[in-house]
């Protein structure tokens, strides 16, 4: 590196550093804070309980969108990425995830848990500045399963994260994102007839996947690259991949640099979800799921009464 160089990448690397909210996060660099469990929990309901911005209700229910069919020839996919906690524990945020998207320019969409949003709010006010690249779906206050939550608790969950997201987007500065998400994924993939009737009524869209990625730990390369051959192969166009980036399933990055190489090697491109769902027809069922039907009713009985970790069923009131 030349001198002249060398001073830029410094007086560059001083100015993040001094501009930044605080030291512990420089722009996008790994910090000690997106580690697992960093932050300390904190379950208290969000400083506004109802958001500004209100969806207008959908007309029709359409229910569990899976896929989306799309006209012969068109080869594109969707990435998503699920960033969420339960109201008992904090989880992390996949920083090798995020900068792997943002140096490949890889549109994605992210699912936040209203309540993982403000554990990591520093990070999604950066995301929401590259609307561009992401965007971001409502995946419940603190995963709730839809399943198992009273009327009005799935309510909560679901206007709760919409009132943090506009709060983030008000402190970050980002215009061009949208007042609030359109966009919903179930927790555990579980819903009932009465959730898709209220999660409508609300104005958002069920987006779940046909593609569950991950299947175990990819942190050993070689396997990473074994698993991306297993997705590549139940991936079609119009898919919709599910990943995480909170850290919880380990080596995501390694299995998504060697899906996507492979992926693009068959010509596919990848757009966010709003994008895919113009390109043509959602597929949907009535009753979300992994990869067969009913193969996540086994998670209700795993993460407290109703998926929130809790004992006591969430009601919404704070
Ligand atoms: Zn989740």
């Amino acid at each position: 590196m030349k001198a002249a160089k060398i001073f830029t990448f410094l007086f560059l690397t001083m100015a993040a550093a001094s501009s930044s909210p605080s030291p512990e996060i420089d722009g996008w660099t790994p910090s000690s804070l997106d580690q697992r469990r960093a932050i300390p929990n904190n379950s208290s309901a969000p400083e506004r309980l109802s958001p500004l911005h209100e969806l207008q209700p959908l007309s029709n229910d359409e229910g569990v969108i899976r896929r989306v069919k799309l006209p012969d020839g068109v080869k594109a996919v969707a990435l998503t990425f699920d960033m969420c906690e339960l109201d008992t524990n904090t989880t992390g945020c996949d920083m090798d995830v995020l900068n792997f998207l943002r140096e490949r320019g890889l549109p994605a969409t992210l699912f936040m848990g209203g309540k993982w949003m403000r554990t990591h709010s520093r990070r999604v006010k950066q995301i929401m500045n590259e609307g561009e690249l992401f965007e971001i779906g409502n995946h419940n206050w603190s995963h709730g399963n839809c399943a198992l939550l009273s009327p009005e608790g799935l309510k909560a969950q679901v206007l709760w994260t919409q009132s943090e997201y506009e709060l983030l987007r008000e402190e970050s500065g980002a215009t061009d994102i949208p007042d609030v998400p359109g966009l919903f994924r179930l927790p555990y993939g579980r819903n009932n007839e009465r959730a898709l009737k209220v999660i409508a009524g609300l104005g958002l869209r069920v987006i779940q996947w046909d593609v569950a990625a991950e299947a175990g730990d990819n942190s050993n390369p070689k396997r990473a690259a074994r698993s991306a051959r297993l997705v590549a192969g139940m991936t079609r166009p119009g898919s919709i991949l599910l990943f995480h980036a909170n850290l919880v399933p380990k080596g995501t990055v390694n299995l998504l640099r060697e899906l996507v190489d492979i992926l693009e090697g068959e010509g596919y491109e990848f757009v966010k979800v709003s994008e895919l769902l113009e390109m043509g027809e959602p597929e949907t069922v009535r009753d979300g799921y992994f990869s067969r039907p009913k193969d996540n009713y086994a998670l209700d009985k795993k993460f407290g009464v109703d998926g929130t970790g809790r004992r006591k069923a969430f009601t919404g009131k704070p």
